[in-house]
C-alpha cells in the first residue's frame, strides 16, 4: 500500500474534498471492470457508465466507492467518509483526545465494550495468539527504532537495542483487556505502546461496509487503502466482483486478476514489502516486522500475500500475518479460518519458472532443425502448452533445405485469450545450431526464450488483463551454412507469410532471442521498429533496466526480419553480448552455452519488460 495509515494520519486531516470521478477519467481498455489494491487513478478500467467512482483521502490513504446504487450514491460517499473520520479519531496515535492516544498517555483507559477501539484490539490480541505472536498489535516501538515512525534512522538498530525493545516494550501478552461488567471494557497498556497499522483500515472497512447495508446500499465496493469489501455485483457476470491487485512482480501498471471474483459481503487485503519500505545505508526495508525477531520481514521468496475473508479486519490483519509467516507457515495458520483463502506470490516467479523449463527443454538434448531432436522439443513445446491450459498447434509445414530438399519443419503456436483489445505476438525460436558440439543445447541462445515464452504463457493464463498474445515457437531459425533463401529462419518466413495471408492484424511482433544471460545486456538491432524501440526503451527504464540498454547501430539477421517484411511492426530483443566478460559475447554458438551462464533475475526482468510493452495496447 502507497502510504501507512498511522504514519501520515496528520496530513491526511487536511485532506481535499471528496470528489466525484468524472466518468471521462475512466479509460475504455478491459472487458472487465479492474478495481486495484491500489490508488486508482494508475488503473486502467472500463469506461463503465452503470458503476459509479468516488475518491479521497481518509486516513492517510486513498478511499475509494464505486457504486450502482445511483440514487443514493453520494449519500453513500459520505456515510463511508464519516465512518472513516469517526475510526480515525477513536485510533489515531496522532490526535490527542483519541482513545488510543489516552491509552498511550495514562497506560489504561475504560472505553465501552462496544467502542472502535475495544473491538479492535480484541481481534488484534486474538490473531496475535492464533499466530504464535507474528501478528501483534505492540510492534510500535519497532516500527520507531526502524525509522518508521517520522525519525529517519541514520543505521539500523543494533542487535542489543532490539533485544531491549523485545524485553521490556513488545508483546501482545503485556496488554491486557478485561470486561468490567457494565457493557464496558478496561484495556491496560502493560508498558506497551501500540501500533494498529496492520488493521484498523480493514476496520474501517467492515465499518462503513455494515452502514452502508444498513443505508440500503446493495450494489458497492468499497476501498480504503487496499482493504477492499464488496456488496452485491458489478453487473458485469459472475454474480459478484472483479478485482485486479497490482503484479508485485516489478512491473507498475501490470495488473493481475484476483483468481476469483468476490462474492457479495467478502473482503481482500494485499500485503507486501514491493511498495512501502525504508532505505538504509541503501538497503531495503519492509514495514512489516517480525514481532519475534525485531527485524523487517526478509523474505526471499515472497513478494506479497493476498487474502479473501469474510470481513475486512479479518483479510487485513491475516494478510499481514502471512507476510510474516511466509507460505508453509502461512497457509497452516490460515487453513483453519472460515471462509478465508490466501495467494502467496513469489518474487521472480515468472523468472524462476522460465528457467526451471528451459534446464527441461535443455535436458532433452539437441534440437537441430530437421533430426528428431527438433521433433521432440516441439511435442514437448505444446505439452507444455496444453498443460498451461492452451490450445496448441503444430504448425507442420515443407521448406526447401540447403540441399534443396523439400522438408518438414515445425512452429508450435498457442494464443492467450486476454481481456484487453489488441493482439501481439510473442517470438522466439527453439531450435539449436547444428555442427557446434555433441552436448550443445543453447540454454540461451534457443532455450532462455522458450522458457520465457511458456512462463509468460503461464502468467497470462492466470491473469489475463492484457491483449490476446499469440505465443509462437519458431523451427528452424539457425542456418547451417550461411542465412539465406534455404538457409535460416524457416518458421519465421512461414509464419509471417501465413500471417499475412490470413490477414492477421497485429499491434507488435515481439521477438526474444538470447534473453537470459545473467549479465543481462539487450541489444537491439537497427531493424526494429521506431515505436516498439520507445515502447521498449520506456519499459526497460520501468523495470529499472534502462542501464543494460544497447541500441545497436547494425541490422540483424533474426526471425523478425520476416516479419518487417511482410508489413509488420516487429523488434529484436536479443543479448548479443553473452560472454565471459562485459561486451564479450564468447558463450554464443559454443558449448560454454549453458543454463548456469542463465538466471531467473534475467528472464524475470525480461519478462516484465514485455509485460509493460504489451499493456497499454
Ligand atoms: P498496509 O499498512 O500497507 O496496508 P499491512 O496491512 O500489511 O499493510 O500493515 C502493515 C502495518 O502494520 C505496518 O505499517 C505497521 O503499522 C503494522 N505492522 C508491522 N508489522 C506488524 C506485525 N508483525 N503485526 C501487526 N502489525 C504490524
Ligand atoms: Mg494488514
Amino acid at each position: 500500500m502507497p502510504y501507512n495509515y498511522l504514519h501520515v494520519v496528520r496530513d491526511a486531516w487536511s485532506a481535499p474534498q471528496m470528489r466525484r470521478v468524472p466518468a471521462k477519467l475512466t479509460v475504455a481498455l478491459c472487458a472487465v471492470a479492474i478495481v486495484a489494491l491500489v490508488a486508482y487513478r494508475e488503473v486502467k478500467r472500463t469506461a463503465e457508465r452503470e458503476v459509479e467512482y468516488w475518491d479521497w483521502l481518509s486516513m492517510g490513504t486513498l478511499a475509494e466507492l464505486q457504486t450502482r446504487d445511483h440514487s443514493i450514491a453520494r449519500a453513500e460517499a459520505q456515510i463511508m467518509k464519516d465512518a472513516f473520520s469517526e475510526v480515525e479519531e477513536a485510533l489515531s496515535v496522532f490526535r490527542d483526545g483519541s482513545d488510543l492516544s489516552r491509552l498511550v498517555a495514562d497506560g489504561t483507559i475504560t472505553v465501552s465494550s462496544t467502542s472502535h477501539l475495544a473491538r479492535v484490539l480484541n481481534f488484534a490480541l486474538k490473531v496475535a495468539e492464533g499466530s504464535g505472536g507474528a501478528f501483534d498489535p505492540t510492534v510500535a516501538p519497532l516500527m520507531e527504532a526502524w525509522g518508521f515512525r517520522g525519525l529517519k534512522v541514520s543505521d539500523p538498530p543494533s542487535a542489543t537495542s532490539i533485544s531491549n525493545i523485545l524485553a521490556n516494550s513488545v508483546g501482545w501478552r503485556r496488554v491486557e483487556v478485561a470486561d468490567s461488567g457494565d457493557g464496558r471494557t478496561v484495556i491496560a497498556s502493560g508498558g506497551t505502546r501500540l501500533d494498529l497499522g496492520g488493521i484498523a483500515k480493514g476496520y474501517a472497512i467492515d465499518v462503513a461496509y455494515e452502514r452502508l447495508r444498513d443505508f440500503g446500499g446493495e450494489n458497492f465496493l468499497i476501498n480504503l487503502g487496499g482493504n477492499i469489501r464488496v456488496s452485491g455485483t458489478n453487473g458485469k457476470g459472475g454474480g459478484g466482483w472483479t478485482v485486479a491487485m497490482r503484479n508485485p512482480l516489478g512491473a507498475t501498471g501490470n495488473l493481475q486478476y484476483l483468481p476469483r471474483q468476490l462474492r457479495s459481503g467478502e473482503a481482500v487485503a494485499t500485503s507486501g514489502s514491493y511498495e512501502r519500505f525504508i532505505e538504509i545505508n541503501g538497503k531495503r526495508y519492509s514495514h512489516i516486522i517480525d514481532p519475534r525477531t525485531g527485524m523487517p520481514v526478509d523474505n526471499e521468496q515472497l513478494a506479497s500475500t493476498t487474502v479473501i475473508a469474510p470481513t475486512a479486519i479479518e483479510s487485513d490483519a491475516y494478510s499481514t500475518t502471512l507476510f510474516v509467516l511466509g507460505e508453509e507457515e502461512g497457509r497452516r495458520f490460515i487453513d483453519g479460518k472460515d471462509g478465508c483463502q490466501a495467494f502467496f506470490i513469489g518474487k521472480n516467479a515468472i523468472g524462476l519458472d522460465a528457467l526451471r523449463r528451459v534446464e527441461a527443454l535443455c535436458a532433452l538434448g539437441q534440437r537441430n532443425a530437421l533430426t528428431p531432436g527438433a521433433h521432440t522439443a516441439a511435442k514437448w513445446i505444446a505439452d507444455e502448452l496444453a498443460a498451461i491450459g492452451l490450445e496448441p498447434e503444430i504448425d507442420e509445414f515443407n521448406d526447401p533445405a540447403p540441399d534443396g530438399s523439400e522438408r518438414v519443419f515445425r512452429n508450435v503456436l498457442a494464443t492467450a485469450r486476454g481481456t484487453c483489445p489488441g493482439r501481439v505476438l510473442l517470438l522466439s525460436h527453439y531450435d539449436t545450431k547444428s555442427g557446434i558440439s555433441d552436448d550443445f543445447t543453447g540454454a540461451n541462445d534457443g532455450g532462455s526464450s522458450t522458457g520465457l515464452l511458456l512462463a509468460l504463457a503461464k502468467h497470462l493464463a492466470v491473469c489475463p488483463a492484457a491483449p490476446y498474445v499469440t505465443f509462437a515457437f519458431l523451427d528452424g531459425e539457425e542456418c547451417v551454412r550461411s542465412y539465406g533463401e534455404h538457409d535460416g529462419l524457416h518458421g519465421s518466413r512461414h509464419l509471417a507469410k501465413r500471417l499475412r495471408g490470413e490477414g492477421a492484424a497485429l499491434d507488435a511482433v515481439i521477438l526474444l532471442d538470447m534473453i537470459g544471460d545473467r549479465d543481462l545486456t539487450l541489444t537491439l538491432p537497427r531493424n526494429g521498429d521506431a515505436e516498439l524501440k520507445r515502447r521498449f526503451l520506456s519499459a526497460a527504464d520501468q523495470v529499472g533496466r534502462r542501464g543494460a540498454v544497447r541500441l545497436l547501430q547494425y541490422d540483424m539477421v533474426d526471425d523478425h526480419q520476416p516479419f518487417i517484411d511482410a508489413g509488420y511492426k516487429a523488434i529484436d530483443i536479443i543479448d548479443f553480448e553473452y560472454g565471459s566478460l562485459p561486451g564479450l559475447n564468447d558463450y554464443w554458438h559454443t558449448p560454454a552455452d549453458t543454463p548456469d551462464k542463465l538466471s531467473a533475475e534475467s528472464l524475470q526482468a525480461v519478462g516484465d519488460i514485455v509485460l509493460h510493452m504489451i499493456d497499454g495496447h
